[in-house]
């Protein structure tokens, strides 16, 4: 690192701190040709400063993407302040393989690359001095937080049993979507909420863990009927709401009418038994008169508890 020995602000260092720096450091000139690198750029690119020298850095790095680059690098040379370059914004400068034997996930080493000005006797900027670190174990530390974090907030919004919506995050997006339809009047949406009829009696009769499983095919069951658009949630034990945007209670029917069919000619298998079950839906359209969204899931329930007045295994509307 003759170059970098020769500049005053780093007059006296000793070669071999340099040399044996965890960083990468390298010299440009003005055209991007290179100067001189340490042992770091040596190990990791297989190339000595020797073999490169006066070379392009873009021949010699050719992932380097040139437009960027000589975007970051010309600030420097002319307001003669340092660029520094985060691992967040762009992973790395120069594509050096990730020397972590467990991270077989990151093929690469992560950078955050710092261009400093080096100025010469008449204060002017003719060459560069990049330096790479190495941020590898940093950045996988915070990607795998991020998929802690992420896999955190899918489990604390899903019911282990069906891996639909729990009530609390089902509760949330309800008031979101209600929130939506007090803003867009003109477009109609469908409040559903059903029940497993007798339900009681599978668990008695079959054991609870046949209970779960009717509770597990019929989350299904109303998955695959249900648009992708619907919030569909396990409000209850055998309980599950429906939030149906942009359907009036007619098409809302139609949806539950086919719902309910399926579900009665679905019997579930459970070990050696077949188990069938009917269902009874409440369904609620969305009104203006509906001053928040307890009195809107209160009409629905209010229909659903006509339904299995009237019989069970059917629809019922509330009444507007
Ligand atoms: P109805 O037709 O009036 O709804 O009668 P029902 O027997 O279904 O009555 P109800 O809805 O009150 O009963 C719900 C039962 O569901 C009571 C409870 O033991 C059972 N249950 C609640 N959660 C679970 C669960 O996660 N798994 C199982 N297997 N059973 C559950
Ligand atoms: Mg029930
Ligand atoms: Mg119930």
């Amino acid at each position: 690192m003759q170059e970098i020995q020769t500049q005053s602000h780093v007059d006296g260092w000793p070669l071999e701190l340099l040399e044996t720096l965890d960083l990468g450091i390298l010299m440009l000139d003005k055209q991007y040709n290179i100067l001189d690198w340490n042992r770091f750029i040596e190990n990791h690119s297989r190339l000595v400063a020797s073999e490169v020298l006066n070379q392009s850095i873009f021949d010699i790095f050719p992932e380097i993407d040139k437009p960027w680059f000589k975007g970051k690098c010309e600030p420097v040379f002319s307001v003669k302040t340092p660029m520094f370059i985060l691992w967040e914004q762009r992973p790395y400068l120069v594509k050096f393989d990730s020397t972590r034997p467990i991270t077989s996930s990151t093929p690469y080493m992560f950078q955050n690359v710092t261009i400093y000005p080096i100025k010469d006797a008449n204060d002017e900027v003719e060459r560069l001095c990049v330096l790479i670190h190495d941020v590898t174990d940093q950045a996988i530390g915070k990607k795998q937080i991020q998929a802690l974090n992420s896999e955190l907030e899918k489990v604390s919004r899903t019911d282990g049993l069906t891996g639909l919506f729990n009530r609390r995050y089902w509760q949330e997006r309800y008031e979101r979507e209600y929130r939506l339809s007090i803003r867009n009047k003109n477009t109609p949406s469908s409040l559903m909420i059903l029940d497993i009829d007798h339900f009681k009696k599978v668990n008695d009769t079959y054991g609870h863990q046949a209970g779960d499983e009717v509770i597990r095919v019929l989350a299904d069951l109303i998955t695959e009927t249900m648009r992708t658009t619907d919030i569909i949630g396990r409000y209850g034990g055998e309980e599950f709401v429906v939030f149906l945007p942009n359907t009036d209670l007619t098409n809302a029917k139609i949806v539950a009418e086919r719902l309910r069919e399926k579900s009665e000619r679905c019997p579930v298998v459970h070990e050696d038994t077949t188990i069938s079950f009917t269902i009874s839906i409440g369904l609620a359209e969305f009104s203006t008169n509906y001053a928040n969204t307890t009195t809107w899931l209160e009409d629905a329930d209010q229909a659903l508890y006509t339904a299995k007045h009237e019989g069970r295994n059917r629809v019922c509307l509330a009444k507007v």
